[in-house]
């Protein structure tokens, strides 16, 4: 069974004193059944408001979703009921997205509650114990009665997966799950969501600013900026044979060895991510590309085919493709 996500042109107008920020723009992607697809960006790159309009949590947006056979958004409470069902989201704090006053127990089995999932006392008790095994805390009995503050963080980010687990999700969207993480616990999290994935099926929009996560995770690569995806192709063509010079620039300052890289001409990123609120015109990585022309200062690049479901939103493909590496 394939499923596909299919966002297209959507906008979200923040307001920003009196004017508005466009923060995502003309997004379209898919994500297959079991696929983990990684969406990459600089902070104000528009990744959590995708995950958050994906989710239907946001006002203000445009744009079409194909969940499964179910096209959203929706008017019908049930089919939205539905979807709320299959898909879940992981935030990126553990300790803000759990209520300190509650314990472990309550937490997971909250949207059972919600949702009126299970049958009686022993079913529920049942299910949080599994969801919390599933997700690495074994034994669950152990952590039934303890409260937030009482585990470490990535304890505490196992019971938010284990929440999330419990409705028995098609789609996750974790939003930086395990960067406010030590690092001595980030590949243990890491580990926990791909074995979710084998044994489960389940898909993930994994969302990180960090290039070197989504060389641990990811099946598919998508590569934001500035509220657009300029980049979006297998793990594979975007490690190893990149063709945006964005995406060429995150490659270079990633820290892996492993990653094919050549010595010349190396591509390097300066400057800021321009403000939300001014994007520049033309191509909005213009400001900061290094191969920039004057037709990339008054012409968007539209996203293009490049084969084997790489896309890249650049004029120059052709030519820069041996310029840089
Ligand atoms: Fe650089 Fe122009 Fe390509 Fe944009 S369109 S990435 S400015 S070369």
């Amino acid at each position: 069974v394939k499923y596909d996500l299919h966002q297209s042109w959507f906008k979200e107008l923040f307001s920003k004193e009196k004017s508005y920020v466009k923060a995502v723009d003309g997004v379209d992607f898919t994500i297959h059944k079991g696929e983990i697809l990684t969406l990459v960006g600089e902070s104000g790159s528009g990744k959590t408001t995708t995950g958050k309009a994906i989710l239907q949590l946001l006002d203000n947006v445009e744009g079409d979703i194909e969940f499964n056979g179910t096209s959203l958004p929706t008017k019908e409470k049930k089919v939205l009921k539905g979807f709320r069902q299959d898909a879940q989201m992981i935030y990126q704090d553990p300790y803000q997205s759990l209520n300190p006053k509650d314990r472990v127990f309550d937490i997971v089995a909250e949207p059972l509650v919600v949702n009126k999932m299970a049958r009686s006392e022993q079913e529920k008790e049942e299910k949080v114990k599994t969801a919390l095994e599933s997700s690495g805390l074994k034994p669950a009995e152990k952590y039934l009665a303890k409260y937030p503050h009482e585990l470490s963080g990535g304890q505490r980010q196992r019971v938010a997966i284990a929440a999330a687990l419990i409705l028995n999700p098609k789609l996750i969207i974790a939003d930086e799950p395990v960067s406010m993480l030590d690092m001595s616990v980030r590949s243990d999290i890491l580990r926990v969501l791909i074995q979710l994935r084998d044994h489960k099926d389940i898909s993930y929009l994994f969302i990180t600013h960090d290039l070197s996560l989504a060389w641990l995770i990811s099946d598919r690569i998508a590569i934001m900026y500035l509220g657009k995806i300029v980049e979006v192709g297998s793990y594979d063509k975007i490690m190893n044979a990149s063709l945006h010079p964005y995406t060429k620039a995150l490659i270079n300052v990633m820290p892996r060895l492993e990653v094919k890289k050549k010595r010349e001409k190396r591509l390097t990123l300066t400057g800021e991510t321009p403000d939300p609120s001014n994007v520049p015109s033309g191509c909005r990585f213009h400001p900061r590309c290094p191969f920039a022309q004057e037709k990339c200062k008054q012409s968007e690049p539209s996203i293009r085919d490049f084969g084997d479901g790489h896309h890249v939103a650049c004029h120059f493909v052709e030519e820069l493709k041996e310029e840089v590496s």
